[in-house]
């Protein structure tokens, strides 16, 4: 008898323990070989992506402490919104249908003048979080003003964040010049750099709005510290226009002139660019950041999407601010961005289907340079996933996920949100955050955003 069990528990070696097992659903890897797994298991153990096999081998490898049943469902990497400005959430909606100077001034910057403050980027946030832990996303990157209450409600969120403290020529509410903007910056991160989820980051707002002195600045002290690097390039058709009277040159060839661009920048939009810009960025190994949504509705153009992709530079999707989407929801980005593209070239297989999901996904990953820790679900990655239902009518009959994702799906189908092993929705159900309290909160709020506009 007991050799008979011996020799059975040799045949059979003890589960390895996992702290979480995903199992049953269509796993969409979006590793190299765009691996789907129909059905397939992802094992979770801490912060980390174990293993990904069939639930079979998954199940008969580990024993899990917790196990989600994706059955029906679509598991894939979590979302990343390469550009936004989180706290905006709270000008959702105050002004739309305008151009973008008027927008601008008449509105967002009195109201940011008279609202910005801590409180009101921890709510804004908040609010913000919310919504991407509902609708999939479990990366951001963020530019705006006091950035380390924006890290900190990030992480109390259970959100990955790349955060960028804005530097820009007039006084905001967190810095009277560039100068203090950097001291700033530098503080916030001594602060985070060592952080599991916040990736702290230099924002220089743009070519127009900082002198050169300032925007070299900002790079050297991303540089200093091996940070990111974030800058608005060539959103408009009249930021060329300037920078070429300035400075005789295009953006992305006067930012070049003095050394700005590095391994670690990150450009959003980069709508109005030359052959010659996009093989610069490709040259500097400049990520972009793609936003097609924020780029109908202020009419400011179509970017080249697909001779970025030719040209090999890492393309990342994005949301924008939402006072120019007017959602987070990277569902939507995905199928803008795949229709935009058809519109804007005439040819109707120009970003297809999964173009867009590696957009959103490892794409976004590689344009922030975080490819070997997110984007995929791999072995030794960040457990950073979600599940995705796929029981909708307009879901209904399923002959291609991948479609599915991009032209049917929206950010109220995601059931769970994992982000670095934890899990932040499950079911629709949320564990870090209290709906109601966000959503009061940012309500209340509002009233002195209406005030500060009227
Ligand atoms: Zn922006």
């Amino acid at each position: 008898m007991l050799a008979a069990a011996a020799g059975l528990s040799a045949l059979q070696p003890a589960r390895r323990p996992a702290t979480l097992v995903v199992t049953g659903g269509i796993v969409i890897t979006q590793n190299a070989r765009r691996e789907v797994l129909k059905p397939g298991a992802v094992a979770i153990d801490g912060a980390d992506i174990v293993d990904v096999d069939t639930p079979e081998v998954i199940a008969a490898r580990y024993s899990a402490r917790e196990t989600i049943d994706a059955r029906g469902q679509i598991v894939m990497p979590g979302l990343i919104n390469t550009h936004t400005h989180a706290p905006m959430v709270m000008y959702r909606g105050l002004a739309d249908d305008l151009a973008l100077m008027e927008w601008l001034q008449k509105y967002i910057f009195p109201a940011e003048a008279k609202t910005v403050s801590p409180e009101f980027v921890r709510t804004g946030t908040r609010l913000a979080a919310l919504e991407m832990i509902e609708s999939g996303t479990t990366t951001f990157a963020d530019m705006y003003y006091f950035e380390e209450d924006i890290a900190r409600a990030t992480r109390d969120a259970g959100l990955r964040g790349v955060l960028g403290e804005t530097i820009i020529q007039f006084p905001v509410a967190d810095a009277k010049t560039p100068a203090e903007g950097l001291a700033r910056a530098e503080t916030f991160i001594k602060a985070f750099r060592n952080d599991s989820l916040i990736v702290p980051a230099v924002a220089p707002h743009s070519m127009y709005a900082l002198d050169r002195d300032s925007l070299a600045a900002s790079a050297a002290l991303a540089r200093k510290y091996d940070v990111p690097l974030i800058i608005h390039l060539a959103e408009t058709e009249d930021e060329v226009k300037i920078s070429r009277e300035q400075h005789n040159a295009t953006p992305a060839a006067y930012l070049e002139s003095f050394g700005f661009w590095g391994p670690r920048t990150l450009a959003a939009h980069g709508v109005w660019v030359t052959d010659e810009d996009i093989h610069l960025l490709k040259r500097r190994q400049v990520g972009v950041s793609h936003n097609p949504e924020s780029n109908m509705k202020l009419a400011s153009g179509a970017a080249p999407v697909m001779k970025y992709l030719a040209a090999g530079v890492p393309l990342g999707l994005g949301t924008d601010g939402a006072a120019s989407n007017n959602g987070l929801d990277m569902f939507g980005a995905m199928r803008q961005a795949a229709f935009l593209a058809k519109l804007a070239t005439r040819d109707p297989t120009a970003v297809p289907a999964q173009a867009a999901v590696d957009m959103a996904t490892i794409g976004g990953a590689t344009a922030l340079a975080m490819d070997s820790a997110i984007g995929s679900l791999e072995r030794a990655k960040r457990a950073d996933l979600i599940a995705v239902s796929m029981s909708a009518a307009r879901q209904t009959p399923m002959y291609d996920a991948v479609s599915h994702l991009v032209y049917v799906t929206r950010g109220d189908d995601v059931r769970t949100t994992i982000v670095n092993g934890r899990v932040l929705m499950k079911d629709r159900q949320l564990r870090t955050l209290d709906r109601g309290t966000v959503i009061a909160a940012a309500n209340k709020l509002s009233a002195k955003v209406l005030e500060a506009v009227r």
